[in-house]
């Protein structure tokens, strides 16, 4: 408004400096001469508008102030440097680095018209703590200004007041000084009015030096001219205020829109503070974050570094390992290198060996042929051997005298060398046999008969088993070469047969018969003719022959000892070979088996023989030994029947002797022994005489042994005589029938003898 008081009100802006710890400095008030200059610490200077020094406007009807106590540069006012172009925030932006929020601010800047014209007290409030700051500095000063109210109007001349007003600033100088300086110390603002009072009432209202004359009462004129005078110095006084006033109104829309302006920006600066601060806050946030990583990554290379120590450890123990295993390497590069120049030589040697085996086998095979040619030789010399020695031959064996038997007269049986000496296998016999019947003339007993034969060989009672077995056993060989064997056992019941054949009671090995020898002897030459490629198969079959009937000697079960009648038949329609119906035919292969057969056959006798008395010496015991061997590389094979036969007793009934039932049965028995005896001699003779009808049919024995008696067949018969005088006639019955036999030859052996 237009009054006359203006009041001047300093802002003041307090602005945060660029440290943090400092806080809010305060604004140092500049004093240029009496007044007061208001600099911001650092280098803000806020500044307001001042009224122009010295100038004086005078309201018109208002008496003219004798003195302005407006402060100015010149005189004793606040020395402002107002720059309006120039925003002082922008010199706080300039100069000061905002690091605390300015929000603490708005409080203290003046934001409304209102709040411009505070009150010296409420800016001392606005001040406190900058106040309590200052006063332990002492170094900075904060002024309070306002304009004080004009006092009331004195005449005073405008010169008088000129240098009044000067005088008054000089003095309020110090003043002001001491006011603010009371004002800090008091925190209460001193107005500057009494000051100025003190001064204006300290100088005479005059001017222009010259001092006033009281006028005289009665110089009215000359008061009403003073009166004008001063009436028209109130008036320029007034139209000066007026202008002043203006001018005042001016600046504060300016300071008003300045502070819009400022506003504004503060709202900008607000809105980029909450920016900085949320990028702060994130900032802090991210460093949060990257603390934690760093934690986090530190953990890990605590562990990492755990980690590459242990694998630093391994490095370690590794290379060792690599070292030792390098060392083995070239100790195994060396070894290897040893091996394979070993391998080499080797393989050069195998290479040799193997020409040498090429040459071997081809030599192997040479010799293998060479082998099977002599093979193949000894057979055809063997067989020539065997037929020179006779295909028919004959062996006398005479059996020891048994304990519990009568000694016979000596000379009985005379065993008389051969050509050769002592030395030489005996091969004849001297039978002497007295004849009571033929007296001499002279009534004394006439010396006995001297019957002598000659056989292939004779061995007396001493002779062995193995002894007599290893004459027979290249006959026996002749089977495996593939040509019929057939050996007989003839004599009378006691002479031996048995023993002979089978071997002697209680399973002695040196009392074993033929027929285990010849089969142990059979298995052992085919084990080692299977080195030369042959393989052979043994099937048995043991049967007797009981008054032209056939029993099977092999049978088992109910069978046993009873068996029903066997047949002898032809394997096949056309075929040579034989077979006997109910017959068991059994594969054998070891002795053991033979021992088991033969066994079983002695079993079957035996049960035989508590049903008819002494059957087993009236019948023929037929072992037959089927034999077939084969080269299969060649293509070759043999096969043929070894027969043994155990032949029943050869004794005849004494014709003088009566015939009572059970001697008919006897004879029957015996005409039939001797009619298959005698068919055998009569078989045998037709075969020697080359007769185109040979009586096989004529007794079951014949027959059952045709395919081992005729062609290639090689036969064996070995009579058995009993050393006893009681059976010299039977001895010489058997005698006389086995040099009948022996004087027969069969096959091509024949010819050689004639
Ligand atoms: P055969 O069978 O001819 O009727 P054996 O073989 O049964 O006669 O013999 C009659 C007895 O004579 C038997 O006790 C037998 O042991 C015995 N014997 C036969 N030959 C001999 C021999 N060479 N050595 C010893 N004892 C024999
Ligand atoms: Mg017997």
């Amino acid at each position: 408004g237009t009054c006359h008081n203006a009041r001047l009100i300093f802002f003041v802006f307090l602005v945060e400096t660029g440290s943090h710890h400092s806080g809010w400095r305060p604004l140092e008030f500049k004093s240029g001469g009496c007044g007061a200059g208001l600099v911001a610490a650092g280098a803000v200077r806020v500044l307001y508008p001042a009224s122009r020094a010295g100038e004086r406007t005078r309201v018109p009807g208002s008496p003219a102030p004798s003195s302005l106590p407006l402060h100015s540069p010149g005189a004793c006012g606040t020395e402002v440097d107002m720059d309006p172009q120039r925003s002082p925030l922008l010199e706080v932006k300039g100069n000061i680095e905002l690091k605390r929020p300015l929000i603490k601010t708005p409080s203290r800047l003046p934001l409304s018209g209102s709040r411009l014209k505070r009150r010296p007290d409420q800016m001392e409030d606005g001040l406190e703590p900058e106040k309590k700051r200052t006063r332990g500095l002492g170094a900075t000063t904060k002024i309070t200004t306002s304009h004080p109210r004009v006092p009331s109007l004195t005449t005073v001349p405008q010169t008088q007041g000129q240098t009044t007003a000067q005088k008054v600033s000089k003095k309020t100088g110090p003043r002001c000084s001491t006011a603010i300086a009371t004002g800090l110390k008091n925190q209460k603002p001193v107005p500057a009015v009494p000051v100025q009072k003190s001064g204006t009432s300290g100088v005479p209202p005059m001017a222009g030096g010259k001092k006033p004359s009281k006028r005289p009462a009665w110089d009215l004129k000359g008061q009403l001219c003073d009166l004008n005078a001063e009436l028209k110095r109130c008036r320029e006084r007034t139209q000066t205020l007026d202008q002043e006033n203006q001018q005042l109104q001016d600046q504060l829309r300016d300071a008003q829109q300045q502070v819009q302006a400022l506003g504004t920006e503060r709202r900008t600066l607000e809105g980029h503070l909450a920016k900085v601060q949320a990028q702060a806050e994130q900032g802090q946030q991210e460093l949060k974050n990257l603390r934690a990583c760093v934690l986090e990554l530190e953990e890990r290379l605590s562990t990492q570094e755990g980690l590459v120590q242990e694998l630093q450890k391994k490095q370690v123990e590794l290379q060792e390992e690599r070292r030792g295993l390098t060392s083995q390497l070239e100790e195994k590069e060396r070894r290897l290198q040893t091996s394979e120049a070993a391998l080499s030589s080797s393989q050069v040697e195998v290479a040799s060996l193997r020409q040498e085996t090429v040459a071997q086998a081809a030599l192997l095979t040479e010799r293998e042929e060479r082998l099977h040619g002599l093979e193949m030789e000894r057979r055809r010399l063997h067989n020539q051997l065997q037929e020179l020695k006779g295909n028919i031959r004959v062996f006398c064996r005479v059996r020891p005298v048994l304990p519990g038997e009568p000694t016979p007269p000596p000379g009985l049986l005379l065993f008389p060398s051969g050509p050769g000496g002592p030395s030489d296998p005996p091969t004849r016999l001297s039978l002497f046999r007295s004849d009571e019947r033929r007296g001499t003339l002279s009534g004394a007993p006439a010396p006995p008969t001297r019957h002598d034969f000659s056989f292939d060989r004779v061995f007396p009672p001493g002779s062995g088993q193995d002894e007599v077995f290893e004459e027979i056993a290249m006959l026996v060989q002749s089977a495996l070469d593939g040509y019929p064997v057939c050996i007989f056992a003839y004599g009378q019941t006691g002479s031996g047969k048995t023993f002979t054949m089978e071997g002697g009671p209680g399973g002695d090995p040196q009392l074993e018969g033929l027929i285990p020898r010849a089969l142990r002897h059979l298995f052992s030459v085919a084990q080692e003719l299977s080195g030369q490629g042959w393989t052979y198969s043994f099937v048995a079959s043991y049967v007797e022959i009981y008054n032209e009937t056939v029993r099977d000697l092999l049978a088992t079960g109910t069978r046993k000892g009873q068996g029903g009648e066997c047949e002898i038949r032809r394997a096949g329609p056309g075929s040579e070979e034989l077979t006997v119906t109910n017959a068991r035919y059994v594969p054998v292969s070891c002795e053991k088996e033979v021992e088991a057969l033969l066994h079983l056959a002695r079993q079957n006798r035996a049960v035989a023989r508590t049903a008819q008395n002494e059957r087993s010496s009236r019948s023929h015991s037929v072992f037959q030994l089927q034999i077939s061997g084969e080269h299969s590389s060649r293509g070759l094979q043999c096969g043929a029947p070894l027969s043994l036969v155990d032949l029943a007793g050869s004794e005849r009934l004494d014709p003088g002797l009566a015939l009572g039932p059970g001697e008919r049965e006897r004879l029957r028995e015996t005409q039939a022994i001797n009619s298959s005896l005698s068919t055998l001699g009569l078989v045998i003779m037709a075969l020697s005489n080359k007769e185109s009808h040979v009586p096989y049919r004529n007794s079951k024995l014949t027959y059952l042994l045709q395919n081992s008696l005729g062609g290639s067949a090689k036969m064996l018969m070995f009579v058995n005589i009993s050393p006893l005088e009681e059976n010299v006639s039977e001895s010489l019955n058997s005698l006389r029938f086995a040099s009948k036999v022996n004087q027969c030859v069969i096959g091509t052996a024949q010819a050689n003898r004639k």
